[in-house]
């Protein structure tokens, strides 16, 4: 199938949704950045038939701007089409290098913060990786919230530390205080930021020690270097410093750091409850000029990098080379998807074992083992996410295999 394919989908009923920024909301100040073409709307779900992955359900996204507040979001949004189910798997625990971020960041909070022997809550904990380790770095205990989270088949002894809670944090579980209180990776999903974020700052009440982190994507950095397919449905919003202070001054928070992490990918926010209301203007990362540069000729540059994956395709069918994608996550979908059947690639490769033997999304590729590649002898391995390189090519060594890598 190719993107003109995908485009002429019938493309789904949405919800009426009002193209206000879903953190200043504004109305009038909102410009059209880039039109998406056709990409599934769960890209996580896990099919086990290719034909099932194949009917998986498309839309195209408008991704929108703010130009008052310097936020992006899909303009043709649609809740509905989310399923956060447990065949939904999100979690990069697998790689040692996540791995690595996930322990620094612990004790960097830890120590920061002087957080042992305290309690930690967790909103959107997905399978419990990252609380479990928290706890246990710091000897704390933890409750996670998280509809679709699953025990673990082989519980350890951490469990013990971390009560998991099968359902969305809300207001009903304000008897819940926590000295931190961590949502990793959940913003970008919610509809209402402004309810959910001052929901939860009357959860907190007079508790003014909570220390709040969060993390998102980082959309000044997916316009800057082009890192486009971080760009999905599931997504609805996409966070820079400026709307990213400006959700949490304007819900009744004191922001006391905003950065980069992860290899620039991530933007982390570090608050606490405010006791009294803040003029935004006080507010040093509430500023939307940088990112107004960013956003000027994204378009154009979004759609060129496409255009040079589809060359780089045509080159790759022409020499008759093997090409194999590495990572079945949201990029690798949405990369698949995004070139379709010009994408020259037959399988996917990912280290987490509950995504081998199913099929991407949209495409339908299967999902394969590192060692799987032993067998097929791939010329070219396309990485999904160059965070990962070093990691990916020393497994591709210690197989005896000696391809090509391309970043996407
Ligand atoms: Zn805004």
């Amino acid at each position: 199938m190719t993107i003109a394919d995908i485009v002429s989908l019938p493309i789904l009923s949405h919800q009426k949704l009002e193209s206000r920024c879903p953190v200043c909301v504004c109305l009038t100040q909102i410009t059209t950045i880039a039109d998406i073409p056709a990409i599934p709307v769960n890209s996580l779900l896990l099919y086990t038939t290719r034909s099932q992955a194949l009917s998986a359900q498309r839309c195209a996204m408008h991704l929108g701007f703010c130009e008052n507040c310097g936020h992006a979001f899909n303009l043709k949004f649609d809740s509905s089409l989310m399923e956060y189910s447990q065949h939904y798997d999100n979690s990069l625990h697998f790689s040692q290098r996540f791995q690595q971020y996930a322990e620094t960041l612990s004790h960097r909070l830890i120590e920061r913060h002087q957080l042992r022997h305290k309690t930690v809550v967790e909103i959107g904990c997905g399978k419990g990786d990252f609380i479990k380790l928290f706890c246990q770095l710091g000897n704390n205990s933890g409750i996670g919230f998280d509809p679709s989270y699953e025990p673990a088949p082989n519980q350890s002894e951490t469990e013990n530390q971390v009560e998991f809670i099968q359902d969305f944090y809300s207001e009903h579980y304000a008897s819940y205080d926590a000295d931190l209180i961590i949502c990793r990776q959940v913003l970008e999903h919610i509809l209402d930021l402004t309810t959910f974020l001052k929901e939860l700052r009357r959860t907190i009440e007079q508790r003014s020690d909570t220390v709040l982190y969060f993390e998102v994507p980082n959309m000044s950095f997916m316009m800057q270097e082009l890192d486009i397919w971080n760009i999905f449905y599931e997504h609805y919003s996409y966070f820079t410093y400026s709307s990213l202070a400006y959700l949490f001054a304007n819900c009744g928070f004191i922001v006391h750091e905003i950065g980069e992490s992860f290899g620039r990918q991530f933007l982390y926010i570090e608050a606490k409850p405010a006791e009294e209301p803040r003029h935004l203007s006080s507010v040093p990362w509430i500023d939307p000029t940088q990112t107004r540069n960013d956003v000027a000729g994204f378009a154009e540059r979004y759609h060129d990098r496409i255009e040079t994956w589809r060359n780089q395709f045509k080159q790759i069918k022409r020499s008759g080379k093997k090409a194999v994608v590495w990572g079945a996550g949201a990029r690798g979908v949405t990369f698949l998807n995004t070139l379709g059947d010009e994408a020259h690639v037959e399988y996917v490769v990912d280290i987490n074992p509950r995504k081998q033997g199913k099929y991407v999304a949209g495409t339908g590729q299967q999902i394969v083992s590192p060692e799987f590649l032993k067998d097929y002898q791939p010329d070219i391995v396309i990485l999904m996410n160059p965070n990962y390189l070093s990691e990916i090519q020393a497994q591709v060594a210690d197989l005896d295999l000696a391809p090509g890598f391309l970043c996407a």
